[in-house]
């Protein structure tokens, strides 16, 4: 499969065309961004490690019947992903009271939920993805009702299955994103899970000392976020060394080359 031209570029990954008109390739830039853009930097190797726990994650989920857009991964940084029309909506689901939250209601940090908790914000970086209420997504068109309620269905099994393999090694998953895409296949319209579900969009906490394994690292300047990601893709299985990042950064020349 050829790739193709840059077709967008968010904050963390990029995405190219293929030969193939209903698929692209989703690359895993190592650059981190937090408080909607205010902080950056680049950290070498978080892209190599997201590509790996978001497959792992992803490939899991149509394990048990979850559809998504993960087709396959490529190399260390790329994937072949469907290309879907993305619903304009972060999907929020809390397990955990943490981060935004916390300052929003005056909630305690650390408070466990009775239930799990979804939120809406609307994708809109000029608007600081503000928090919406379904009602908002019903009355702008953002999602139909039906999409609603099959996204909401996803949603629980996801969190339910994503709850127990982390807790599986060792990990509470505490709050996570979740974006959904529409796919047209066969004449069919179907909503699937897109994007990547990595510790850049979750928050995982190690289950006895609550050692944050995410990128709160990142936002809270407490360092170390390539080993606590290392740390993830080893106890998931999928890693089972230190990562090499002189031989990421072999790749990355050796693919910076070829593209030219
Ligand atoms: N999250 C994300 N992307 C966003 C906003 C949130 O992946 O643009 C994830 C975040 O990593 C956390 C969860 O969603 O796991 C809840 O985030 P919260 O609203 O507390 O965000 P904060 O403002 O504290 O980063």
């Amino acid at each position: 499969m050829k790739k193709g031209k840059k077709l967008y570029e968010g904050k963390a990954k990029i995405i190219y065309a293929t030969s193939d008109k209903n698929l692209v390739i989703q690359y895993f830039k190592d650059d981190a961004t937090a408080f909607n853009n205010l902080k950056k930097s680049t950290i070498e190797g978080k892209g190599v490690l997201n590509n790996r726990i978001s497959e792992h994650i992803l490939s899991n989920l149509t394990q048990i019947g979850i559809k998504n857009h993960l087709v396959k991964r490529l190399n260390m940084r790329e994937q072949i992903i469907k290309l879907v029309e993305i619903i304009p909506i972060e999907f929020i689901v809390r397990n955990v009271a943490t981060g935004s939250i916390t300052k929003r209601l005056g909630i305690e940090d650390g408070t466990v939920l009775n239930q799990p908790l979804l939120e809406y914000c609307l994708k809109d970086d000029n608007l600081g993805d503000p928090l919406i209420a379904e009602e908002h997504i019903l009355a702008f068109d953002w999602a139909t009702k039906s999409e609603l309620e099959k996204v909401k269905k996803m949603i629980l099994r996801i969190n339910d299955f994503m709850i127990g393999m982390f807790r599986g090694v060792g990990i509470k998953l505490i709050d996570f994103k979740l974006e959904f895409g529409r796919l047209k296949e066969n004449g069919k319209n179907e909503v699937i899970l897109a994007d990547e579900i990595s510790p850049d969009t979750c928050r995982l906490w190690d289950s006895i000392t609550d050692k944050k394994l995410d990128k709160d690292r990142f936002r809270k300047n407490l360092g170390d976020l390539i080993p606590a990601y290392t740390e993830v893709a080893k106890r998931l299985g999928i890693l089972h060394e230190q990562l090499n990042l002189s031989a990421v950064n072999v790749t990355k020349l050796r693919s910076v080359k070829k593209r030219k």
